[in-house]
């Protein structure tokens, strides 16, 4: 008999990829579907990285690893965490893990104990509720409202915390909604995990792809460093989601537990993708600037289109590569305007509704193909909701 706990990662729910995976079978059927549902950039990896990983894995490097991760990679995800936070970060805060999932899985698993509460805010990235439970830890979402645009209420997260819950996972810059949360926002975030004792896991995997507004660190906030997991990923800020290479940032005791974690589970990341990561960190920020451009540029021409059009309203995106439209005055749930988008014009979006129930009425929109076609089908789109 299969263990529940793997069993039951969907919580016996759907898991929110059904337009998605319709839309893979029509393109298996030959039906050319513009595909705006994952994100996945439509660049490759920077070809200065890829002949790093080379002259890496020819010097020999394909060996195991160190399971906390190579030094020099410590080193330089500590410099670049201590540079943004002003806290004082060393590689001994530093575990480097197969990606920023496994980050995620790993933060849960030491937060919490088979049966604890663990919060996430709805909308919500659509693994959380699965790698909470998938430690066997019990999600429980907290919304935040699309009338507050998006950023969670701190009195919202303290009434779900006074139940009795061990971690708050929280992510900004947002995925589905591309908010950057506010200084407010974070402040109210620290204060409720101080008076209620909880770790919080900041789930900061676009941190590079920011547009309008600061990222802020919670663990830059006064208190926090103590309490604070950070996760981040070489995913999305250098287009390597393949390499699987990311990282936690927390307290010493935190780190050494996770190596041991990491010992009885992924036994580290190989040593050519981290000599690679490493050598993307120290390009600078002109390389991450130049990763993330067409995100920041596709977001102001569809600005643009969408000024031209009064059915679709937005919560305008601050960072990430979404958008989150709302299209409620169609009077269609995000899941049937998804799904009828996909039958009659074959372009795919996400329905809000596999994000959570406060992204109902809403679709996400990856802005991940070139920009004529993304502006086209977005245009199309448009018309479309206006009937
Ligand atoms: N967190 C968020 C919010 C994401 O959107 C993703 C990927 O899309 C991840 C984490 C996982 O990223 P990776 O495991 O590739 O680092």
């Amino acid at each position: 008999k299969i263990s529940h706990r793997v069993t039951n990662i969907n919580g016996g729910g759907s898991d929110g990829w059904d337009v998605f995976l319709k839309a893979r079978g029509m393109i298996a059927e030959g039906v050319a579907v513009t595909e705006l549902t994952i994100g996945e950039h439509d660049i490759r990896t920077a070809a200065p990285i890829l002949q790093e990983m080379h002259r890496s894995a020819m010097g020999g490097h394909t060996g195991y690893a160190m399971v906390p991760g190579i030094n020099t990679l410590r080193d330089t995800v500590a410099a670049r965490v201590q540079a943004r936070t002003g806290v004082p970060t060393t590689r001994d805060n530093v575990i480097i893990t197969p990606g920023g999932q496994a980050a995620l899985f790993a933060a849960h698993s030491v937060a919490c104990d088979p049966g604890d509460t663990a919060l996430y805010i709805d909308p919500y990235y659509a693994t959380y509720p699965g790698t909470i439970r998938a430690v066997s830890a019990v999600p429980q979402s907290v919304p935040a409202h699309a009338d507050n645009a998006f950023q969670p209420r701190a009195a919202d997260i303290a009434q779900a915390a006074e139940q009795g819950a061990k971690s708050l996972l929280v992510n900004s810059p947002n995925n589905p909604t591309g908010v950057v949360y506010s200084r407010e926002t974070l402040d109210g975030i620290a204060q409720v995990c101080k008076a209620h004792d909880l770790w919080l896991i900041s789930d900061e995997v676009y941190d590079t792809q920011v547009w309008t507004g600061d990222h802020l660190s919670p663990r830059a906030l006064p208190g926090m460093a103590d309490r604070t997991l950070v996760v981040g990923s070489m995913s999305k800020s250098h287009a390597m989601t393949g390499s699987r290479c990311g990282w936690i940032v927390g307290p010493q005791d935190v780190i050494a537990n996770l190596v041991n974690l990491a010992t009885n589970t992924t036994y580290g990341v190989p040593g050519y993708i981290q000599d690679a990561a490493n050598f993307a960190l120290n390009q600078g920020p002109q390389v991450e600037a130049e990763v993330s451009e067409p995100f920041r540029r596709r977001r102001e021409k569809a600005m643009a289109v969408l000024a031209k059009q009064n059915t679709i309203s937005l919560v305008p995106a601050q960072g990430a590569m979404y958008l989150m439209l709302d299209i409620r005055a169609t009077g269609l749930s995000g899941d049937d305007f998804a799904n009828d988008l996909l039958d009659t014009h074959h372009i795919a979006v996400m329905p809000g509704e596999s994000f959570g129930q406060a992204a109902a009425g809403h679709i996400r929109v990856a802005m991940t193909i070139d920009d004529d076609r993304f502006i086209a089908a977005l245009e199309t789109l448009c018309d479309f909701a206006a009937g």
